[in-house]
């Protein structure tokens, strides 16, 4: 018989386990026998596949071209040093295939790493004692206890469920939830079981106790995860911007090439150093390592996030973030320290003080029914942690018990032995309860949920019909309460018959009390709000508490500044059409209070609709659809169900709102860094380009060798440009509004500025040098210059300096685009950045003062007045960009003011 068709203990006893679980020492047994419960990775790309890629893609296609032509021109005229410049492509085909690679998997590690952050947990019990442990650490007979929103961590069979529902659509497709219970099944196939529960779905509602029966690779999900593991993650629109942009770039360099090469032609320059001059300029302008690049400083901007507590599951979602206008937040433990304490008590038509009520023994005594209420109506369990027994829960119902137990002075057990689960649309939770006196379900809630259900109200001993009067006092005090910013539920009960309709339990209630729950605001979530106002990003709050409650917190935080805010709460939600809606949303200050499950994911729509870049944070499993649909889905680390998580892009690993918004600085970070250096990248093209124009053009010896490009592009701008991808958040970052969704990576302005202004300055810089040198060695125009000429090779050399110099004051520049250098630009904060400059020098020294550089790259020894020529050429660059900074400025004030 299959494990689904015996009964309970039947199972248990086949599994050779109990209702206390395994032993401690049986449990190791096992997983040593078993192995961890994981689920093999399907193998990825091979890395050697990764590394081969690195050589064969377009840019590496187009060296390789460019290399063989130098070799066939060499091959049909040898001895014109073409073959050097074959053998230096090819040094850059292996060098830029290496640092890619390198970038590439430093940036595949990153990302794993943060996945070990939030490991999977499990309910389990061992020898009688609940604990938690690593879904890993599972064994075949364990048992485990499930909640709604949990995964369901391996196959297992129920012994115990009420109202469960499950989610089978990872294993079986199914998309709607099945019912489960803990009944034999007579169903032929285990899938199907009515009381099975497979790995990697998950639980829609209600809660169980299951005993496992298969781990790992044995489960049905193990058994089919290479059909349903997708192995590649899609690029980002980000990613996809810069490839295409790059193969722009890479085809205009070889349009570029090939019609200087027939300019060239016309104006009867030889073949061959014609041929050399059109494989210069392809060169100089294909952006090698640009992408890698782009993806390791999205990789590192995730691992920077993780440190603030923000955990990355996509990285396309990093520039989402960067560009969000609206976070739609929860209050509960994000706003809030979900810390729960009861302040307040409302028995007998008065407020009170619990420990007012805990003087009264007596008040206690005839309210016995409220406090069993407070002490029973929850989903906690009971766990050991370090010797002390401890309740695993919802805070507030931790509270709630905690109160109970010291107004009552004892500690009450009745057996649970049904249940109506809580949900964000009831809004309410009802169990029922064995006691001496028979059956009594106890219902806690919003006094909304509970109003129509009651039919008679406590008053000390007396029992009476529920009046409008008595509903008025009760509503009356609830606004009081929440008004202080008390988080209010109501209690109510009553006796069942017994054999009671199960389903029929929550009606003719007993009103008895309320007790109202103080859950201070986090600290640092003011100046989070405040920073979020600064940067132009609108913060809405949606909460299932009492508007009131809502509209106090939303005050004490800062949320709410105007006098006359929206609140809105879920039933005037229903009513508003799609118009109103979106109109509503127009106003400074909104909160959206006692709205339900579904309602979160119409406001993030109508939202949408406004070209709004959403994000939103959820916890439960009603929250999963608006995780998925918002631009960025937030769930909570700490109180988030596996099923939130799973559904959205970012996890908090502290639950705090502050982490939102330092993950949106990051994410804005990123993409200035991008630009950043790209603008750096890009700026060095045309001190490379200029050279070759000016040697076409005006008949002089090539200032600038191919090597000598391939040295800046491939050595020194390399580290700085890395450098400039991992630069910390500027401070004015988050003064800015959002970025516009549509912008463009590189738009004009980026392009003016690199290749028409910082470019054309250290092409002037280049070629100034160049010309002071031949100059000063008596070189008079026409006259032709070996290969090997002293006086040529300190020319070239000057002119490869001057580029590199400029650059190392071009790293700085780009690092403030928009900022002053020497007003609060944090110049040395970015460490890498600094040994990348480091570097950069050292490889220029490298390169000019050693035989071995002098060798490879045609250079010799320059003197120092060379020196003192190209200094105030840099200095110069950074006061015209200096004053071209001052003057944006000036002019953007004008027009404003
Ligand atoms: P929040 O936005 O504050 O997280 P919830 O959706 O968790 O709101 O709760 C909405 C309302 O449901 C609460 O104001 C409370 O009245 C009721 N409620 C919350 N948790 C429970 C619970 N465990 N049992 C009964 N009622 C609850
Ligand atoms: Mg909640």
């Amino acid at each position: 018989m299959k494990i689904h068709h015996l009964s309970p203990d039947e199972a248990l006893k086949s599994l050779i386990s109990s209702h206390d679980g395994l032993s401690g020492d049986e449990a190791r047994r096992r997983l040593s026998e078993y192995g961890s419960n994981r689920i093999d990775k399907v193998q990825g790309e091979p890395l050697w596949l990764v590394f081969i890629k690195e050589f064969v893609h377009f840019f590496a296609l187009i060296l390789w071209l460019a290399a063989g032509l130098a070799f066939f021109a060499d091959y049909r005229q040898s001895g014109g040093g073409m073959d050097t410049l074959g053998y230096a492509i090819l040094g850059v085909i292996v060098i830029n295939g290496l640092f890619s690679f390198w970038q590439q998997f430093r940036a595949e590690r990153a990302v794993a790493a943060l996945e070990k952050l939030l490991p999977q947990t499990v309910k389990v019990l061992r020898a009688g004692k609940m604990s938690l442990i690593l879904a890993a650490d599972l064994v075949p007979g364990d048992v485990i206890l499930l909640q709604e929103g949990d995964n369901v961590p391996a196959d297992c069979r129920l012994l115990e469920a009420f109202s469960l529902r499950v989610n089978n659509a990872t294993v079986t497709g199914e998309s709607m939830p099945k019912a489960r219970d803990a009944a034999p099944s007579s169903e032929e196939d285990l899938l199907h079981g009515r009381n099975t529960l497979l790995a990697g779905t998950s639980i829609v509602s209600g809660d169980g106790r299951a005993v496992v029966f298969a781990t790992g690779m044995h489960t049905e999900f193990g058994k089919i995860a290479h059909l349903t593991q997708t192995a590649r993650v899609s690029t980002s629109p980000l990613q996809q911007e810069i490839l295409r942009l790059s193969r722009i770039v890479a085809l205009l360099a070889l349009s570029l090439g090939v019609v200087f090469f027939f300019i060239g032609q016309s104006m009867g320059l030889s073949f061959w150093e014609n041929f050399i001059f059109a494989i210069g300029i392809i060169v100089a302008n294909v952006p090698e390592g640009l992408l890698p690049t782009v993806t390791l400083s999205l990789a590192m901007a995730t691992q920077r996030m993780a440190k603030r507590n923000a955990l990355i599951r996509h990285l396309p979602s990093v520039e989402a973030l960067g560009s969000a206008t609206v976070i739609c937040t929860d209050k509960t433990g994000t706003l809030t320290e979900n810390r729960m304490m009861v302040t307040a008590l409302y028995l007998n038509g008065q407020i009170l003080a619990p420990i007012a009520v805990k003087r009264q023994r007596d008040l206690a005594k005839l309210y016995r029914r409220f406090f069993e209420d407070a002490m029973l109506c929850h989903n906690l369990k009971e766990t050991v942690v370090a010797g002390k027994p401890r309740l695993l829960g919802d805070p507030m119902e931790v509270a709630l018990v905690r109160m109970a137990k010291t107004c009552l002075g004892e500690h009450i057990t009745y057996p649970k032995i049904n249940e109506v689960p809580f949900d964000t649309d009831r809004k309410r939770l009802s169990t029922v309860h064995q006691t001496p006196k028979g059956p009594v379900v106890y219902c806690k809630g919003a006094l909304e949920m509970l109003l129509p259900l009651c039919s008679r109200v406590q008053t000390g001993a007396e029992i009476t019909p529920l009046t409008p009067e008595a509903r008025q006092s009760f509503t009356h005090a609830l606004e009081e309460m929440a008004a202080n910013g008390l988080r209010v539920l109501a209690f109510a009960w009553r006796e069942l018959e017994e054999g009671h309709d199960g389903a029929q339990v929550e009606r003719d209630l007993i009103l008895c009390g309320m007790v109202g729950l103080e859950d201070p605001p986090r600290p640092e979530v003011r100046g989070a709000i405040e920073k979020c106002r600064e940067a132009g990003i609108k913060v809405i709050m949606v909460t299932g508490d009492h508007p009131h409650t809502a509209l106090a917190i939303g005050r004490q935080i800062g949320q709410i500044q105007s006098e006359t805010p929206a609140v809105i709460t879920g039933d005037q939600l229903r009513k508003l059409s799609e118009i109103q809606l979106r109109l509503a949303l127009d106003a400074a200050d909104i909160i959206f209070a006692r709205v339900g499950a579904d309602q979160k994911m119409r406001i993030v729509s109508a939202l949408q609709k406004k070209k709004h870049v959403v994000a939103v944070t959820g916890d439960g499993v009603n929250d999963a659809p608006a995780l998925k649909m918002a631009d960025i889905g937030i769930a909570m680390g700490v109180i988030g169900t596996d099923v939130a998580k799973e559904a959205a892009d970012m996890i908090l690993l502290d639950d705090n709102f502050a982490s939102i918004v330092a993950a949106i600085e990051e994410g804005r970070a990123v993409y200035d860094n991008i630009r950043k250096f790209l603008t750096y990248i890009l700026t060095s093209n045309i001190p490379e380009l200029v050279p070759y124009l000016a040697f076409a053009l005006f008949n002089i010896p090539l200032p600038l060798t191919i090597i000598q490009i391939l040295a800046v592009d491939l050595g020194t701008d390399m580290l700085p440009a890395l450098g400039l991808g991992a630069d910390p958040p500027a401070p004015c970052i988050m003064q800015k509004p959002p970025r516009p969704r549509q912008e463009r990576l590189l738009n004009r302005s980026l392009l003016l500025r690199a290749y028409l202004f910082l470019g054309l300055l250290e092409a002037a810089a280049a070629m100034a040098a160049y010309a002071f040198v031949l100059h000063r060695g008596g070189w008079v125009w026409g006259e032709r210059l070996g290969s090997r000429d002293m006086l040529y090779l300190q020319a070239t050399t000057a002119c490869l300096s001057a580029i590199i110099l400029m650059q190392v004051v071009n790293v700085f520049l780009c690092k403030t685009p928009g900022q002053s250098l020497f007003f609060g630009a944090r110049l040395l904060a970015n460490r890498l950045l600094l040994w990348g400059v480091a570097f950069e020098l050292l490889l220029l020294v490298v390169i000019i003062y050693t035989p071995w550089g002098n060798l490879v790259f045609g250079t010799a020894p320059i003197l120092p007045e060379v020196w003192l020529f190209m200094l105030p050429c840099a200095l110069g660059m950074l006061v015209l960009e200096e004053g071209r900074k001052w003057g944006v400025v000036r002019w953007r004030g004008g027009r404003r003011g």
